[in-house]
């Protein structure tokens, strides 16, 4: 493995690392719920959701916007503490749409988390629709003194796929927001999801082709879910929604990963959600088994991030 970017347990760089990296301790994301909604669900993109959406199935419990933000950063932060040795904090603004509300009431929740001495930075969920020229410029501020990152939540590069979930925008969109975001002193992370109805692995991977052509600092990628109460779930009972094989999944995130440049850090490698909610797929595996078939994939094909990238990749600053 030729990148010092590379974790060379896991074979990839991992977020973890390049934290450590960059901030010489122990950094673990904290979630707080900031009492947002979702232009998605509020009705001025769809009223719906995604097909997928239930926010229980991605936030850990506890987190609720009744609770102020300060209460669930001290009980995240605690935990993180005792679990991991966690020194510094990045509170993650991750519920629904954290940058659709007015600046003023941005500002407020933005500052009160970076308040505390412990925390470092914030992270912020959001639409390629949803973000302001007022709520960017706060954010490219707060990354004057600040980490601040960006996580916009894309999915799937193919319109259709887009449609058909109920996202409610468009790739054009995506690419928008992400020359906007560019060169404001702000990191970003790109969501996806693979294993959509109608989705191929190929399809999936030249998503990787587009990251490593854009500005994008770190991914997030999960295998398509469903939980209950979703469209999804429906779908699934329908017989309309066959999820994909825990094996598919591992190869297409190897495969993935060996076309990602390895600048580009990975943030997440799988989804999860608690086993009440739970429908489909069930593969009954816990949380590290999910990241270390991923890991030992990697060192069964003895490949790594950004191995089977071109030497022209590398030099364009894929490194
Ligand atoms: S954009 Fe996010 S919060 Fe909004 S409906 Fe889709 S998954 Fe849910």
């Amino acid at each position: 493995m030729p990148d010092l970017l590379i974790n060379p347990d896991l074979r990839f760089n991992s977020y973890g690392t390049y934290l450590r990296r960059r901030f010489g301790c122990r950094v673990s994301k904290v979630n707080v719920d900031g009492g947002f909604t979702c232009p998605n669900r509020d009705g001025t993109r769809g009223t719906g959701g995604c097909i997928y959406c239930d926010n229980a199935s991605f936030s850990p419990g506890g987190t609720v916007a009744e609770i102020p933000i300060e209460i669930q950063m001290a009980e995240g932060m605690a935990y993180h503490r005792r679990r991991l040795g966690s020194e510094k904090f990045i509170v993650y603004f991750q519920k629904f749409t954290n940058t659709y509300a007015p600046v003023e009431r941005l500002r407020d929740l933005y500052a009160r988390a970076l308040a505390h001495p412990d925390v470092i930075g914030i992270s912020v969920g959001t639409r390629p629709d949803s973000l302001s020229d007022e709520a960017l410029d706060l954010l490219a501020d707060l990354a004057k003194r600040h980490y601040v990152c960006i996580e916009l939540g894309l999915q799937s590069m193919d319109d259709k796929i887009l449609q058909q979930i109920g996202r409610g925008h468009t790739l054009t969109e995506y690419l928008e927001a992400v020359a906007r975001i560019e060169g404001r002193g702000i990191e970003l992370c790109t969501h996806l999801i693979y294993g959509f109805p109608g989705e191929t692995r190929d399809g999936f991977l030249r998503t990787a082709d587009m990251m490593a052509g854009l500005p994008v600092n770190s991914v997030k990628i999960h295998q398509l879910h469903a939980v209950k109460g979703t469209r999804l779930a429906e779908l699934y009972h329908q017989g309309d929604f066959v999820p994909i094989t825990h094996q598919e999944y591992v190869a297409t995130a190897c495969d993935f990963l060996e076309i990602l440049p390895p600048r580009i850090a990975i943030q997440r490698l799988y989804g999860s959600a608690p086993l009440t909610i739970r429908v489909a797929p069930t593969w009954n595996l816990k949380n590290n088994q999910m990241w270390f078939s991923i890991v030992n994939e990697l060192k069964r094909r003895g490949t790594w991030q950004g191995c089977r990238l071109t030497d022209s990749c590398l030099k364009a600053g894929n490194l």
